[in-house]
């Protein structure tokens, strides 16, 4: 078979797909080649948390606050719910109300507010631990669902913008105009390869020069709890993971005392988001566990630690486990994603960082930019 695109775009996670409609966004045919007959990977394994406050501070913020945005006017056209909004935070150690200060007293803090333990618990006792101190509250972020979110993306980018999807189609040849499949070749004049972890496939020789390794995390659904949790949820342990809040000075104290009190949990790379569901059940996570490959044994210690994480945070039984699984995800030093060029008409572009839902339309600006020149809408 041989068709023409203007735009070829390897992979139909969330990179890819954005960079679809980014793509669409500028009138191109487009194309989109997946090996699986969906995407299956971290994009449809994450918490769909569109996470504005707590990331790294400059430009990967700036990128997130673009990507919520796109996240809210598409997500209607798709019919994609928004199932939660905003973040809380609590706070139970000196150490973290010091880092949430900090944190408001830069630029990253408009849209937040630090509340006291008094506030804390009058606006959201059901979550208040004992210990609570406060919380810290975020008005930007957005939840979807995204085990369902991505198939209606796609189905959406089909429907309204013309993009074709070639499913269970492996590429392994990408040098314009000839794309090379397992069901043939595909002609585009431009090509974007979005291969998540599959670092040996296509360019193996330029990621490697990246030095990725693999992020392996547990994650969890747990039963409703019987109601409606306010917003998405964190921890203090979430402030020296979130490179916005971790960057800042008053982190190492905290740090420090966690190290202490929470040995098994940073050694487990454990920290806590909750996020709820449409029908009140909760995904919950989440360790970090990294290598070359990371084995697919879920540590059950890794588990116990969430839980407790879980409950010491929200002062909350952990309703029952209905579901477990693994996710993986690509990490680089120093880069929290990248957008390398192997020749003037193919970028690959890799998130690096665990943040591909909250900043990929943002990114896919950028190299919509970077290939095409100045269009509309972006991050410079
Ligand atoms: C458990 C977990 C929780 C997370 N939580 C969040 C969160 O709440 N918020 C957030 O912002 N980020 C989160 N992340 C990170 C986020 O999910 C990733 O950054 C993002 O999904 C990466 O998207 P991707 O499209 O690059 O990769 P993937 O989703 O892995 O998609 C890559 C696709 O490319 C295909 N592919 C690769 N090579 C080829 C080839 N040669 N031919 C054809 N197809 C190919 C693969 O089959 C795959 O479908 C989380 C990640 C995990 C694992």
């Amino acid at each position: 078979m041989t068709h023409t695109y203007d735009v070829a775009i390897v992979g139909a996670g969330i990179i890819g797909l954005a960079h679809a409609y980014a793509a669409a966004q500028r009138g191109k045919r487009v194309v989109v080649v997946e090996r699986d007959p969906r995407a299956n990977g971290a994009s449809i394994r994450n918490f769909g948390f569109i996470t504005v406050t707590g990331q790294e501070r400059g430009h990967s913020w700036g990128l997130a606050r673009r990507t919520r945005d796109v996240w809210a006017e598409v997500a209607p056209l798709a019919g994609i719910g928004i199932e939660q909004e905003g973040l809380v935070l609590t706070l139970r150690r000196a150490e973290a109300v010091d880092v949430a200060e900090a944190f408001l007293a830069t630029e990253m803090g408009e849209g937040c507010a630090l509340l006291g333990a008094a506030a804390f618990r009058d606006r959201y006792g059901e979550i208040a631990a004992p210990d609570a101190l406060g919380a810290l509250v975020s008005s930007h972020e957005v939840r979807v669902e995204s085990r369902t979110a991505l198939p209606k993306l796609a189905a959406w980018l089909g429907a309204a913008h013309g993009v074709t999807f070639l499913t269970e189609t492996a590429v392994y040849g990408v040098a314009p105009p000839r794309i090379e499949t397992s069901r043939g070749v595909v002609e585009a004049a431009v090509a974007i390869v979005c291969p998540g972890a599959d670092f040996v496939t296509l360019f193996a020789e330029r990621i490697a020069a990246y030095q990725p390794r693999k992020c392996r995390l547990s994650m969890l659904r747990l039963a409703s709890p019987g109601f409606r949790l306010p917003a998405p949820v964190m921890s203090d342990l979430s402030l020296v993971r979130y490179a916005g809040y971790a960057a800042l000075p008053q982190a190492a104290a905290l740090r420090s005392r966690l190290a202490m009190e929470q040995a098994a949990h940073l050694a487990n790379g454990v920290h806590l988001i909750v996020v709820q569901s449409a029908d009140g059940s909760l995904v919950v996570g989440d360790s970090h566990h990294y290598g070359d490959l990371p084995a697919p044994f879920a540590p059950a210690e890794a588990e116990a630690c969430i839980l407790d994480e879980f409950e010491r945070a929200t002062g909350l039984k952990p309703p029952a486990v209905v579901e477990r699984w693994v996710g993986t995800y690509p990490v680089a030093d120093g880069r929290t994603y990248f957008i390398d060029a192997p020749s003037d008409a193919v970028r690959l572009v890799m998130v690096t960082s665990g943040t591909g839902a909250s900043t990929g339309f943002g990114i896919a600006e950028r190299t919509m930019q970077d290939v095409f020149g100045a269009g509309a809408g972006g991050v410079s």
